[in-house]
């Protein structure tokens, strides 16, 4: 039997907060359990949002808690000529369109009557060549985006189970080159031999799109483990602005990375958790025992 690669890959684009951290912990228990390698990647395709600040932190905060991982962490940033390779191959299998939508454009179309939010409309997908040179001409450069074909993909999840989703028409290249997240994650997950992705379950709707476009890169496909999110009393999905979230705010209010820990042990089904670090959760730790609905952490400084 090959042996599990879980990984964990934020963006450095703020703090992590108690929901990333209890994801990261899920993934690594998850992994570690199974006698697994475990990696750290750093999404920071988009330079303008992530910096190298954050990434500290973030290392010294899963640190704090006892999450380690294996080899150095790869940088997306530094990968644009794998991703382009792999934008060139989707383009050789003609599943790419070049699209001059904006954001804008994409709201307007899908908030009209038979739009379906979320996903792309197809505005530019029928687009004639003399269409798109007109496009072109009045400047605005094109995005690419996948042509999905809208195919429907099963999966199995190892938390959330079956799931049918249909896949999207995904931008795959921003329209400033910028190679786009769920090419890049494919891509990089199969690079590293991840064979287990465990991540917040806001992600099991790109699923299907992403099962796509490994299987058209004909790259392997991991094990999905979608898990519950953290979110605010009203629902939220968790945010600074929803009082201590971070390790950094916790400590103010005299809880240490060890509290922490507990909290989120507790929170992910585990009673009494005498933890001092994450491996001592390992022998406690099931998937199975993650309660099924978002986890909503008690956010009070007393
Ligand atoms: N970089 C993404 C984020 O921070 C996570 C991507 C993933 O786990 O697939 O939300």
């Amino acid at each position: 039997m090959t042996q599990v690669c879980g990984r964990f890959a934020p963006s450095p684009t703020g703090s992590l907060h108690l929901g990333n951290l209890r994801t990261a912990l899920i993934a690594w228990l998850s992994a570690r359990g199974q006698a697994g390698s475990f990696i750290l990647r750093c999404e920071d395709l988009d330079r303008v949002t992530s910096s190298p600040r954050w990434t500290i932190e973030q290392q010294a905060d899963l640190s704090a808690i006892g999450i380690d991982w294996d080899g150095p962490v790869v940088n997306q940033s530094e990968r644009f000529d794998r991703y382009n390779q792999a934008i060139d191959q989707l383009a050789d299998h003609g599943r790419v369109y070049p699209c001059f939508c904006s954001r804008r454009d994409v709201a307007a179309a899908v908030s009209a009557p038979h739009g379906s939010p979320g996903r792309y409309p197809g505005t530019c997908k029928t687009l004639t060549t003399l269409q798109r040179i007109e496009r072109q001409r009045q400047g605005r450069p094109p995005a690419l985006r996948l042509d999905s074909h809208n195919l429907p993909v099963e999966f199995v999840d190892r938390y959330a189970g079956h799931q049918v989703g249909l896949a999207d028409d995904v931008v795959v290249r921003r329209n400033d080159g910028v190679p786009a997240y769920n090419l890049a994650v494919v891509v990089d997950d199969a690079a590293q031999g991840v064979s287990e992705v465990v991540r917040g379950d806001d992600l099991l709707p790109s699923t299907a799109t992403q099962i796509v476009i490994g299987s058209l890169l004909d790259l392997p496909i991991p094990t999905f483990v979608h898990v519950p999110m953290a979110v605010s009393r009203a629902g939220e999905r968790l945010a600074k602005r929803h009082g201590s979230v971070t390790l950094a705010d916790l400590a103010t209010s005299g809880r240490s990375p060890v509290d922490v820990l507990r909290t989120l042990a507790i929170s992910m089904g585990i009673d009494n958790p005498q933890a001092v670090s994450a491996a001592d959760l390992l022998h406690r730790f099931d998937v199975g025992t993650i309660p099924r609905h978002p986890w909503i952490p008690d956010l009070s400084d007393d």
